[in-house]
């Protein structure tokens, strides 16, 4: 690795961080993960990231790929091994002022990206937090704010540039290595480095966003009531609910409907949002019109030591009245993890099934639970955990990769059907047939 090194240092334009050098305690973790790695790359170029993944190549250890730094299942470091920070590859341009198409580098934040476009009074349909990265979110999907009425962050990508494992630079697009282009809208980190996307952006005015909160002994009638509102919803409202939230009292904690209606229409905004406002008895309600931009929130970073366990799964409409049943009555009990749920459907379910790797297309809702706190307390709440989960299982299918702390053959196989990930698996043994990619929920190459 040191021979390496010392060539790579001749022409690498970025950063090379070592163990003992100021910035390695910094640029050894991510928002969620600790480590120790032999080496962080931060390229500046795509050059350098070709040059990166050359000596990761030859070195034969481990490859953490970090975009934003916020994957739950922790694959942006490791213990000795070689890490390529994107970070400094964080370009913001818009290529196509017709189109409204925006050129995103693979190491930007959706911050960086909202608050650059917002001045052109575009957006792209991303997340909810500013320090996430644009490449984890969008290569397995990308749930935000204007999910409903644009679809997910990927739904909008129309070209990406990628460095291979080989160490070249392939582009994909519809007509240029379609393959992969579907691939990479999907199956996640595993077939190389994108190091630059192509949006479509969407005009955006200011929106109406808040949050509207019930008390927690009206959890079951709000959850039903909302999630019946999403059968007629316009697809300018998206919805999240936060409920059972220890840090806010627990199974006494207030139901938190998150609200956003896309558009500065006051009486659109009134007629969508009014019924979930007279679902239960209101204790808080501050939605009003506000920039798009401001809506995304800074991310929390936990203290040292404190980790995330998180699970997801789909909802179809038909079984949601059983699992918010299900999920109100775990949120109620003393050791509920944390509950999440979004609206997706809308934009999302209008794209057909086989045009991206994302398989989640008919789902009505995405719900999380998430428990926090030091290692073993995470440890102490897998088994009640696991109880929880196999009484949603009849009721839950295929699991949101991006909510995802665990990455085992079970996760692997909830966010990629059997037939998706055949495909995929083509695709990865064309393109990483050595697996160089594997620090993701890894696609083996397939055998032929
Ligand atoms: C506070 C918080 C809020 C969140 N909110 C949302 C939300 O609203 N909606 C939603 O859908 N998700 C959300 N997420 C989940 C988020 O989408 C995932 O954690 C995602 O993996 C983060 O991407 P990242 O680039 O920041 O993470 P990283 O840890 O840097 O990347 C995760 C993995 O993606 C791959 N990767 C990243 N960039 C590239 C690239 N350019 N080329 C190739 N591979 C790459 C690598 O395999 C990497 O290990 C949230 C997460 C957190 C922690």
């Amino acid at each position: 690795m040191s021979s390496a090194l010392a060539a790579l240092r001749r022409d690498f334009g970025g950063d090379i961080i070592e163990p003992n050098e100021a910035d390695y305690e910094a640029a050894s973790r991510t928002v969620l993960a600790a480590g120790s790695p032999a080496v962080v790359l931060r390229p500046s170029s795509v050059g350098d990231v070709q040059a990166a993944v050359t000596v990761a190549r030859e070195a034969g250890t481990t490859l953490s790929v970090r975009g934003g730094g916020h994957g739950f299942a922790g694959f942006g470091t490791s213990d000795g091994g070689v890490v390529i920070d994107l970070g400094r590859l964080a370009s913001v341009e818009v290529v196509d002022e017709e189109r409204h198409i925006v050129r995103v580098g693979g190491g930007a934040t959706w911050g960086q990206v909202a608050d650059d476009l917002a001045a052109r009074g575009l957006a792209i349909s991303s997340g909810d937090t500013r320090s996430v990265g644009v490449g984890g979110l969008t290569l397995t999907g990308g749930i935000g704010w204007k999910v409903r009425k644009y679809g997910l962050a990927l739904d909008n990508v129309v070209r990406a540039e990628v460095v291979t494992a080989d160490g070249e630079v392939v582009l994909a697009t519809a007509e240029e290595n379609p393959e992969l282009f579907w691939a990479l809208r999907g199956g996640g980190g595993n077939f190389g480095i994108v190091t630059a996307f192509d949006f479509v952006a969407h005009p955006t005015t200011d929106v109406f966003f808040g949050k509207i909160s019930f008390p927690a002994a009206e959890a079951a009638t709000v959850l039903q009531g909302w999630s019946d509102q999403f059968r007629t919803a316009p697809e300018e409202l998206t919805s999240n609910i936060v409920f059972a939230n220890p840090f806010l009292g627990g199974p006494e904690a207030p139901v938190e409907v998150l609200v956003a209606f896309d558009s500065d229409d006051p009486e659109r905004a009134a007629q969508a949002i009014d019924p979930i406002r007279s679902l239960g008895t209101v204790l808080d309600d501050d939605v009003a019109l506000t920039p798009y931009a401001d809506i995304l929130e800074e991310g929390m970073i936990p203290p040292p030591g404190i980790q995330f366990l998180a699970r997801s799964a789909f909802v179809d409409a038909d079984s949601a009245p059983k699992v918010l049943q299900i999920l109100a009555e775990v949120g109620a009990s003393e050791r509920s993890p944390i509950i999440a749920l979004r609206s997706v459907g809308g934009a999302v379910s209008s794209v057909p099934e086989d045009a991206t790797a994302y398989a989640h297309r008919a789902a009505h809702l995405m719900f999380l639970t998430t428990t926090v706190g030091p290692r073993p307390v995470i440890e102490a709440a897998r088994p009640a955990l696991d109880d929880i989960w196999e009484t949603l299982a009849p009721h839950v299918t295929g699991a949101y990769a991006n909510f995802l702390t665990d990455a085992t053959e079970r996760e692997v196989a909830a966010v990629y059907p059997a037939e998706t990930y055949q495909r995929l698996a083509a695709v990865k043994q064309r393109f990483d047939p050595d697996n160089l990619f594997a620090g993701n929920l890894n696609v083996r190459p397939s055998i032929r």
